[in-house]
């Protein structure tokens, strides 16, 4: 008995660590209000669908705000809920694997270098399983709930399956353990993360997007003709694996960015487009 109660003290003990509190407990919190705090200004927009702006949409389709509003919110609490207790079940070992830490703060050039190298490995990883998920099976009993969103705006960005929203977060965590980074690095990768999934989805493709002071990030029209075709430009921020591995770009996309240069003062008038049918990739 006394075995047991020794083993169950040592166990929540685990818990009771600063760094459980700083990486789990903390970074869920900030990854849902990072998340809200880029979607819900862009989601407000996507509502007014302001005048101004209507030159900049990449859909000429009204979006579906009503429709996605809430379901987009609460699968946005139940998924973090979720990913957060597959985060305690995996604690016990992420905690003697991961080499996120606590000590002293890197310098700031550090802190750049490693979320540069976070953004790229991630968005590697994330090439791979989006292509893996759009496989029959996977796309079937996973991914096709992301895709039922075919006129994104901001706040569908994470509109997922909990399969999904689990695998794609622990993407998110892979760089910073592999480096060993301190906790705030892994913040502030965690907010520039969650400002790429708002941004992806946000449905408008304005040049004075501060994304685009990322080199070699093209803006939301990548992954919004992602939404629109269901096939090509898998790759979550960057559009180069598509390019370097089998040009897989969606269709039309490139004709679209050749006619759409930002900082040009090009008329993007809507067009009429035809509603595709979501099916797995053959
Ligand atoms: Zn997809
Ligand atoms: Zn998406």
């Amino acid at each position: 008995m006394e075995g047991a109660i020794g083993f169950l003290k040592g166990f929540l003990a685990m818990y009771q660590d600063e760094r459980f509190f700083l990486v789990g407990v903390c970074s869920t919190l900030l990854s849902v209000g990072a998340f809200l705090a880029f979607a819900l200004p862009w989601t407000w927009v996507a509502y007014k669908n302001p005048e101004s702006l209507r030159r900049y949409r990449v859909q000429g389709r009204d979006f579906p705000i009503k429709h996605w509003f809430w379901p987009s919110l609460g699968r946005l609490a139940i998924n973090s809920l979720l990913s957060f207790l597959g985060l305690v079940l995996a604690w016990p070992l992420m905690r003697h694997l991961s080499g996120i830490h606590m000590g002293a703060l890197p310098p700031w050039y550090v802190m750049v270098a490693q979320i540069a190298f976070f953004i790229v490995l991630d968005d590697f990883l994330y090439y791979w399983m989006h292509r893996a998920l759009h496989t029959p099976w996977l796309y079937k009993h996973v991914h096709s709930v992301h895709h039922r969103i075919t006129i994104p705006f901001a706040l569908t960005g994470n509109y997922m399956h909990a399969v999904e929203f689990v695998a794609t977060s622990t993407l998110v965590l892979i760089g910073p353990s592999l480096v060993g980074a301190h906790v705030v690095t892994l913040w502030a990768w965690i907010i520039f993360r969650q400002f790429e999934a708002a941004d992806g989805h946000c449905g408008y493709d304005v040049p004075w997007n501060p994304g685009l002071l990322v080199p070699f990030y093209k803006g939301s029209a990548y992954h919004d003709f992602h939404h629109r075709r269901f096939f090509g430009n898998y790759a979550g921020f960057f559009s180069y694996l598509d390019k370097l591995f089998g040009g897989t770009y969606s269709k039309g996309y490139e004709e679209y960015r050749r006619a759409h240069q930002h900082g040009a003062s090009v008329e993007s008038k809507p067009q009429p487009q035809p509603q595709p049918q979501p099916q797995p990739e053959p």
